[in-house]
């Protein structure tokens, strides 16, 4: 309409153009400018079982790097990608990075047990997701039990029925599942149970005054119950104290990530937390 009716009123119409919608499209470019010049980047932060510390395996984090340009984080630019549907592209550059840098650790010898990425509600939702993933570890060469994808109750809650197919897919692959920010969403046991899922991560927000709030420590049980009522191990997100450690030890919760242990790391200095392979037996 702007165009036919001539150059004064495109001017118009570019100049009424609100200043969130002038932000959006530069961000819309500098993200479709970043795909294609490959700056983003997996970052890595360890998972931990709590009763020894030891490495259960590693979270993959996108970070953006680009130079001359103010820090993004994922926060930001996610939803961003969700809405322009270019979560597809940068999801499908996540998987095969995170794969190719597990196959490498490997055959370096090295052991970080499972790696796990983050699936955007949009990439449940839409098709050829199973299907994007089965060729990510077939081109790597990663088992696809070292594989594991975290999954927010929001996005598995939203459509039922698909869903439920959905899951039974990517586990029949061989990866394994993990409902992410859990107790944010509205999922019910029942529901739960119906879900081949192999993790629960209770979100931050419920673990951060934990302990010493009433609510949340109730809350936190809870979840750790809901978890083991149905045959789940439970993961901490967020833990940053020794108080949190130990309370979250005392009531059962297997395993942790936070800052206390370890912030995300760049590859190169997520080495150090990395052990050799025990040898293969027989
Ligand atoms: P998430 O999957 O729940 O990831 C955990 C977030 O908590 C990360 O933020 C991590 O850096 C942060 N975190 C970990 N430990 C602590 C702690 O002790 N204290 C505090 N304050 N924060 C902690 P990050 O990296 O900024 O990512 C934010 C969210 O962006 C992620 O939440 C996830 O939903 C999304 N995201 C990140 N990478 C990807 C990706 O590759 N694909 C998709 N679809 N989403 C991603
Ligand atoms: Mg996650
Ligand atoms: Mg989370
Ligand atoms: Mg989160």
């Amino acid at each position: 309409l702007a165009k036919r009716a001539g150059r004064s009123t495109f001017r118009y119409y570019t100049e009424s153009l609100t200043t969130a919608a002038q932000a959006r499209l530069s961000m819309d470019t500098r993200l479709r400018r970043a795909l294609e010049r490959d700056e983003f980047e997996l970052w890595y932060q360890p998972l931990l079982q709590l009763s020894d510390r030891r490495l259960i395996g590693v979270e993959a984090l996108v970070r953006l790097r680009q130079p001359d340009l103010p820090p993004l984080g994922p926060a930001e630019f996610i939803p961003v990608l969700e809405e322009n549907g270019l979560i597809i592209a940068l999801g499908d550059w996540v998987t095969r990075e995170a794969c190719r840098q597990g196959r490498a650790w490997l055959d370096e010898g090295l052991d970080f047990g499972r790696i796990a990425i983050n699936l955007s509600p949009v990439e449940v939702r839409r098709g050829g997701t199973d299907e994007r993933l089965r060729s990510a570890l077939l081109a790597s060469g990663l088992p696809a039990e070292r594989l594991e994808l975290e999954i927010t109750e929001s996005g598995l809650m939203e459509q039922s029925g698909q869903a439920e197919q959905f899951l039974g897919r990517l586990r029949a692959l061989g990866v394994q599942l993990a409902i992410d920010d859990f107790g944010t969403g509205y999922s019910s046991l029942a529901y739960l149970k119906r879900f081949p899922v192999s993790k629960l991560k209770i979100d931050r927000s419920f673990v951060r005054d934990v302990p010493g709030d009433p609510n949340d420590e109730q809350l936190v049980r809870t979840m750790i119950a809901m978890g083991h009522n149905l045959g789940i191990s439970v993961l901490a997100e967020g833990v940053e104290t020794e108080a949190q450690v130990r309370y979250l030890l005392d009531n059962g919760c297997e395993a942790a990530q936070g800052y206390f242990f370890s912030r995300p790391l760049p590859a190169a200095e997520l080495r150090s937390w990395l052990r050799p392979m025990p040898p293969a037996r027989g």
